[in-house]
């Protein structure tokens, strides 16, 4: 293959290549008038197309990036190959022969096997591994399939083989034809140790193809149990032609029809693959044994189609359970954009296409994507979803970390209408929701670290008494004069205590200063004795709480403690009780089913009962005081 490819033969290969059609297997292309047709630059980033291609003319121009030329500098310049490279792969597949003329040695061919020998020992690999499927050595890979309700017909519509258990058998088939053993290792079918060896053995097998329909590598599926390797899958290692950073499994089966419906499915594996296009969802893809990453979007991209503006929706496949929930925060932490055309596919009882499709039949598999949800609103309902939002500060928890989230999104036309759909989960007012996404995005860091932060938003639920907000708080003023009464002049409030408890007190430290009190026999037990703070203090072993009560022993009161004043601080702290109980049954209102009558009755009822317990509040508190 040394020497120079003939200028004719060039000139051949331009003439019969048509450019929309090798642009399209990466660019969805849509007529634009005039004999051009436009699509999205698979060269740069753009949100509206200025890439364009003139067949007649043979050019594309790209007039956001400037990238532009014939045929061949576009194959060159997408696949990463060198302009031999780029030729030869064109006239394999537009029949040309490639004569080469040997010169004065000055020629610059790249060193080891070309890209279309590997491509070629790929393909002759896959059509001997679809023949050994039939083989009696492949029975436990034919029962792998029609487990899985796939049957002959569709193995070979995925062109699925079996690679023979003894392990030459790939390696003597490829050298009967001609390839060298170089050639073969660089495809990443056969390696080398003290003798040439095949990679795969013993294993059912599913070509991995790039859009054009090349076989560019190998999934493998471990089937027997005495396979010494003990990982369930193996893949080509990355070669000239496999980068396991972009291949996407389907992608040759799905691309047309994800440029048609502007929607990509993103599955796990290969048979959930199979699954979804045999149920219909012919825009199924997966990675091949790696997470879903930037190169795999950037492919992705190539074929989504623009419609008005918005870039088509990619949608991810999980199981519901907590793996498939850390791959959806995966896929939020990383490139932004992508994330806001991004949703979720949760299959609530945990079957994968493959499993849903054999139990549930084809519709379910249809209903399952059908039935996404944007990505952003499924990590939001699923950060909201830790915190008992019963509670006034499981609220406010959830409204905090949720309001990150939300402030996280680049895309700002879109934060409003989270805040909204996070105000309802939480069950608080829209206005509320807005402030604290206001006030979070203030709190972020400035735009270099700021991706970084959408991917730690999701931290678990920080343990709630680690960072206390102090004791002297304004707002545990009513809570701390109490208890310093209690501490103080526990004659004063003695019988009048019995309407307080332990849920009167929201600061844990405050709250478990009154459980000593209960626990040393309620307030009464205090009256007359001068040891009582000190008893108190030494009940407990926590030395916050132990503090807190010298604390509340020596500070000034207000003034001198009358009935009334002690009476108005027993008042008030019900009433704020009242209050908080209050906005935790509205809350739980606002997220009720109102089709569920009685329930929404009930808490109407406690509602009302409520409200008037604290107006009864109110009165005596505006009374004689
Ligand atoms: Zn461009």
């Amino acid at each position: 293959m040394a020497g120079r490819i003939r200028e004719e033969d060039i000139a051949e290969v331009r003439e019969k290549t048509r450019i929309d059609d090798v642009v399209s297997q990466y660019v969805t292309l849509r007529n634009a008038g005039g004999g051009s047709q436009k699509g999205l630059c698979p060269f740069h980033d753009e949100k509206s197309p200025s890439f364009n291609v003139n067949p007649s003319r043979g050019f594309y121009h790209c007039f956001g990036c400037g990238a532009g030329g014939d045929v061949i500098d576009f194959v060159m310049k997408i696949d990463g190959l060198n302009f031999g490279e780029a030729v030869e792969r064109l006239a394999e597949k537009s029949g040309v022969v490639l004569r080469r003329i040997d010169d004065d040695g000055g020629d610059h061919r790249p060193k080891g096997p070309q890209r279309n020998r590997l491509i070629e020992a790929n393909r002759v690999a896959q059509e001997f591994y679809a023949e050994q499927l039939a083989t009696p050595d492949a029975l436990t890979a034919r029962q792998f399939l029609s487990e899985r309700d796939f049957d002959q017909a569709v193995a070979a519509h995925f062109g699925i083989g079996f690679a023979p258990r003894e392990g030459e058998a790939l390696f003597r088939h490829l050298r009967g034809r001609g390839f060298t053993q170089e050639e073969m290792v660089e495809a990443g079918l056969v390696a080398v140790g003290r003798s040439a060896y095949d990679r795969f053995r013993g294993r059912l097998l599913w070509p991995i193809r790039d859009a054009s329909g090349d076989t560019i590598g190998f999934g493998a599926r471990r089937i027997f149990d005495d396979d010494r390797i003990e990982a369930k899958y193996l893949n080509t290692s990355e070669t000239k032609i496999y980068k396991k950073s972009q291949v996407l499994y389907g992608i040759d089966l799905a691309r047309r029809e994800i440029g048609r419906s502007s929607q990509a499915v993103i599955v796990e594996g290969y048979t959930d693959v199979m699954a979804c296009h045999l149920a219909g969802v012919g825009t199924a893809v997966a990675t091949c044994g790696t997470a879903f990453g930037d190169d795999h979007a950037r492919v992705l991209r190539r074929f989504l189609d623009d419609r008005d503006g918005s870039r088509g929706e990619v949608i991810f496949t999980f199981d519901g359970d907590a793996a498939g929930q850390k791959a959806a925060l995966r896929a939020f932490g990383g490139d932004q954009n992508f994330a806001s055309q991004t949703y979720v596919a949760v299959e609530p009882d945990g079957l994968d296409p493959c499993d849903l499709r054999i139990k549930k039949g084809d519709e379910a598999v249809r209903g399952l994507v059908a039935d996404r949800v944007p990505l952003y609103r499924f990590v939001l309902s699923n950060v909201v979803g830790k915190y008992d939002l019963d509670r006034a500060d499981g609220r406010v928890d959830a409204l905090r970390e949720g309001a990150r989230l939300v402030s996280s999104i680049r895309d700002k036309s879109k934060v409003d209408a989270f805040s909204r759909e996070l105000a309802g989960m939480v069950g608080l007012d829209p206005d509320e929701a807005r402030a604290e996404v206001r006030r979070a995005s203030h709190r972020r860091p400035p735009e270099p670290g700021a991706q970084q932060a959408a991917t730690t938003a999701p931290a678990p639920p920080a343990e709630p008494r680690r960072n206390l907000p102090s004791v002297a708080d304004p707002r545990f003023d009513v809570e701390r004069e109490t208890l310093m009464l209690v501490v103080q002049h526990p004659m004063t409030i003695g019988r009048l205590s019995s309407d307080i408890g332990p849920d009167d007190f929201t600061h844990p430290v405050l709250r478990a200063v009154w459980e000593l009190v209960a626990a040393a026999g309620g307030v009464g037990a205090g009256v007359g004795d001068a040891g009582w703070a000190t008893k108190l203090r030494e009940a407990t072993d926590d030395p916050v709480v132990a503090s807190t009560i010298s604390a509340l022993a020596v500070a000034p009161l207000k003034k001198s403690p009358d009935a009334a004043y002690v009476t108005g601080y027993l008042l008030r702290l019900q009433e704020r009780t009242a209050t908080r109980r209050i906005a935790d049954v509205r809350s739980r209102l606002q997220r009720a089913d109102p089709a569920d009558a009685d329930a929404f009755n009930a808490l109407f009822g406690e509602l009302a009962a409520l409200e008037s317990h604290r107006r009864h509040l109110l009165d005596q508190l505006a009374g004689p005081a």
